[in-house]
């Protein structure tokens, strides 16, 4: 493996700075960029280096509850607004979103260290929710129908939930935002969004570029902080708060969760994951590499969706392992921004330890690192892309999502045993099968508990699909048509038999 040194960089350190120099770095509230109340402020870092990139106001609990003012403020206003005005809000977000590709992709390769080319493919997968729900606005369908008995008649309608919060993580710094703030301006609720306080810029980018599509002030508001729950606490804790929505890891998805009971408030929830990826031995070992490869090294490894735990049938186990760990030792690491770069930085030491004490951890109790299996030494976070083989079932590594760079390999005799292994986990988000055979995938997808199931297929994302976990990962779907239901709420008004009067 190889670390890319920065000799030529394709980004040159004045392109970085002008691009810094356009990112608002206040609190947006009630259309206005704002400094914090007390003053206070944090810094966002490059992984890649360790330099502050630009400081940023940090919100107080006053800051968050004047941004719930200004959502509440509006939220009737914004409720009544023509679906069509709000589609074409969200549409021409979409246009703008993809005509400043260039520099979100900037962006969130400085911020959270991703590799510019896959930094662009987030770019056209965030911008896609803005282009899906300004399609979906227009589309929200109730219904009038006559009782059973024949007489009364029932009619049902959606109503926008209420002012939000919006809580986003750092790993898909704009695509985790679009997927929220769409279907929410799309059922014509308010939002307060919370940022990651790692990777807020690409948000403040983003809600620059909503004001500039045309969204009314007060609709988002936006509070970047380096105390998460100084913000969370007291909106959960406020009766005009009637939502939220939340992307991040379980712990904290349930701690919210038992604060949104005080006012039973509606809640969506997307957490961890512990992706199986299972080759049968009937797969096209060719195609199960390519989409291990994707499905692992996404974003580094550092995405819910990561395949996280390698079941692979017996007989074909050893040669799957070879050309994997093949393919996972030629890429190049390096920072986003240098040209080939493959692989990018975690989002900081406390990651990089976290994955060096799983694989250590792995190989004491047996398993072998067929390649990688170390830290890359130097600046920056990087961990060497790491395949293990003969992990025994059991370890450490395989109950717990691993967040970076690490494939664990491990084998299963049967079906029947892939299924169970598959099951043991307390999360269910994302899976991958692969195999010739459609209809044992179809069996394998009855029988495995997870909200989302690859047949063949490395990446499953998608702005038209409904995304979302099931066990301890989570409630609720986003995008698909399942993703503006989570932002209304219904209603039924009863009406009297008209033959009767
Ligand atoms: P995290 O839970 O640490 O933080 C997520 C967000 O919650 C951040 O904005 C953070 O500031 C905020 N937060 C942290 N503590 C809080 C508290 N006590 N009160 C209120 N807010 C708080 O997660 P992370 O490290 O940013 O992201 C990684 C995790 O997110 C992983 O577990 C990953 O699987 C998960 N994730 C899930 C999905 C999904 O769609 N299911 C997508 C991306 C990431």
């Amino acid at each position: 493996m190889t670390v890319t040194p920065a000799l030529s960089p394709a980004v040159s350190p004045e392109r970085e700075a002008q691009l810094l120099s356009t990112v608002p770095t206040g609190l947006l509230i009630n259309g206005e960029w704002r400094d914090a109340s007390d003053g206070g402020t944090f810094g966002v870092h490059d992984p890649a280096t360790g330099k502050v990139l630009a400081t940023l106001a940090s919100a107080t609990s006053d800051d968050a509850v004047a941004a719930l003012d200004a959502a509440d403020a509006v939220q009737a206003s914004w409720a009544r607004t023509a679906p069509r005005d709000r589609a074409e809000i969200l549409r021409r977000a979409f246009d703008l979103v993809t005509e400043r590709a260039e520099d979100f992709a900037l962006l969130m390769t400085l911020e959270m260290g991703k590799p510019l080319a896959e930094a662009r493919g987030e770019v056209t997968y965030g911008a896609e929710f803005l282009r899906w729900f300004s399609e979906e606005a227009v589309r929200d369908h109730g219904r009038y129908l006559t009782t059973p008995e024949g007489k009364n008649k029932i009619l049902v309608q959606h109503k926008p939930v209420g002012p939000c919060l919006l809580i986003t993580p750092w790993n898909f710094p704009l695509a985790m935002a679009t997927r929220k703030v769409a279907p929410a301006v799309a059922a014509g609720c308010t939002m307060v969004l919370k940022p990651a306080k790692l990777t807020p810029l690409t948000a403040q980018l983003f809600a620059q570029t909503m004001l500039d599509a045309g969204l009314p002030a007060g609709v988002l508001n936006v509070v970047p902080s380096s105390s998460a729950s100084g913000i969370s606490g007291p909106l959960l804790a406020d009766p005009r708060l009637r939502k939220i929505s939340f992307t991040g890891s379980t712990p904290v998805g349930k701690r919210l969760m038992a604060d949104a009971a005080q006012n039973v408030l509606r809640t969506s929830m997307e957490l961890g994951g512990n992706a199986p990826f299972i080759v049968f031995d009937d797969a096209d070992l060719d195609k199960a590499v390519e989409g291990a490869m994707a499905a692992k090294m996404r974003n580094m490894g550092e995405a819910c969706t990561a395949a996280n735990r390698f079941l692979v049938q017996e007989s074909v186990a050893a040669e799957f392992t070879r050309r994997f760990a093949e393919a996972m030792g030629a890429l190049t690491t390096g920072r986003g921004t240098e040209p080939g770069t493959q692989v990018g930085p975690l989002i900081d030491g406390d990651a990089r330890d976290d994955v060096h004490a799983l694989v250590s951890a792995a190989v004491d109790a047996g398993a072998t690192a067929v390649t990688g299996g170390a830290p890359v030494k130097g600046a920056g976070y990087f961990y060497q892309p790491t395949v293990l083989g003969n992990v025994p079932n059991g370890a450490e590594i395989l109950g717990q999502e691993i967040f970076g760079p690490v494939a664990p390999v491990t084998t299963f005799a049967t079906e029947e045993d892939a299924i169970r292994l598959a099951n043991a986990s307390e999360y269910g988000l994302a899976s991958y099968v692969y195999s010739r055979d459609f209809t044992r995938l179809l069996r394998v997808a009855e029988q495995i508990e997870f909200g989302m199931v690859g047949f063949n297929a490395g990446v499953i994302s998608n702005a038209a699909a409904p995304f979302g976990g099931v066990k301890h990962s989570g409630l609720g779907r986003e995008g698909g048509s399942e993703g503006i239901a989570e932002y209304t709420t219904t209603q039924y008004i009863g009406i009297a038999d008209p033959y009767a009067n």
